[in-house]
């Protein structure tokens, strides 16, 4: 048994081995893509419900790998954020996302933070110098954060979403209702909007307790006097029945998945609120 034991141990060790190194390998290609320009910002528009029309875009990066293709976020920030890198690459997408937007007349746009990013003393005045820089109106950026954001360290966080608040920008709580609290969250920290975890959104149609706690946090919202935006949009039933809630914005594949800015360009033009849904 003890043999055997051995034997499975090294088998797990020579596995262990040859993670590492895949990811140090990608570790080391992650590197490379920022000096070598391969990360890409793309764009998923956020509809206004009332008004029909095309609010604000959310800026979610990509990676074009030479061999892998267009890598998604998930197989990257992960690593990016154990790494450090994170902090680079967010700076980068923050400052190519504002500038992209100074094309699109009075749109908004939606940039995602890292709780790495957060942890980093830096990150007001960062932000400050991105909307220096790049001349974009403060209240034209939105900053999305999830709750795990305000789990380790409420009070510093508190300092700093009042920071980041005082430039006069946004800030939206992002993949509501899949953390712990929250509702306390809520009322502790300036949250301008909340952003109904796309789960909510796709359970809607065979549970109906998703459609009830999804109707409660537009609800919660409105008397918090929070704007909420919806994600995971994917069928006009689903937008139809946000519409009836009063559900202030959608996003979804059933208007755009996430597109280049020229794409986005593109379907901005073409954009008929009368046909929308
Ligand atoms: P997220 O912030 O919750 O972004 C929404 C995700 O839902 C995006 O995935 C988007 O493509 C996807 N999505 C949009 N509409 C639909 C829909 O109708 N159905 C479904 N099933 N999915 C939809 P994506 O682009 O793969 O990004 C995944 C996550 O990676 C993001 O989740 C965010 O947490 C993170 N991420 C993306 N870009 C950045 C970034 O620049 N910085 C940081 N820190 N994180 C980022
Ligand atoms: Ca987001
Ligand atoms: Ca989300
Ligand atoms: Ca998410």
């Amino acid at each position: 048994a003890k043999q055997s034991g051995r034997a499975t141990y090294r088998i797990f060790e020579a596995q262990m081995d040859a993670e590492l190194q895949q990811r140090k390998a990608l570790e080391y290609d992650l590197r490379q893509a920022v000096l070598k320009d391969e990360l890409e910002v793309h764009y998923q528009p956020l509809i206004d419900i009332g008004k029909r029309q095309v609010a604000a875009v959310e800026a979610l990066v990509r990676w074009r790998h030479p061999a892998r293709g267009l890598v998604s976020p998930a197989d990257f920030i992960p690593l990016a954020e154990e790494t450090g890198l994170i902090v680079s690459i967010g700076e980068w997408v923050l400052e190519t996302a504002c500038r992209q937007v100074l094309d699109w007349q009075n749109l908004r746009v939606a940039v995602n933070l890292s709780p790495v990013q957060f942890r980093n003393r830096e990150l007001v005045e960062t932000v400050r110098q991105v909307l220096v820089r790049t001349g974009l109106a403060p209240e034209r950026l939105e900053l999305e954060i999830t709750e795990s954001v305000l789990i380790n360290d409420a009070s510093a966080a508190l300092e700093i979403l009042n920071g980041l608040k005082n430039l006069g920008v946004k800030i939206a709580m992002d993949d509501f209702g899949t953390g712990y609290s929250s509702l306390g969250y809520l009322n502790s920290f300036p949250f301008d909007k909340i952003k109904i975890d796309k789960s909510f959104i796709g359970d809607m149609d065979s549970k109906d307790k998703s459609g009830a706690i999804v109707k409660s946090v537009i609800g919660l919202g409105q008397s918090l006097n929070m704007v909420t935006t919806a994600e995971g949009v994917e069928t006009p039933e689903q937008a139809e029945f946000l519409r009836q809630e009063g559900c202030d914005q959608v996003q979804g594949y059933y208007f755009s998945k996430p597109v280049t800015a020229p794409e986005l360009s593109t379907f901005i033009e073409r954009w008929d609120g009368a046909r929308a849904w």
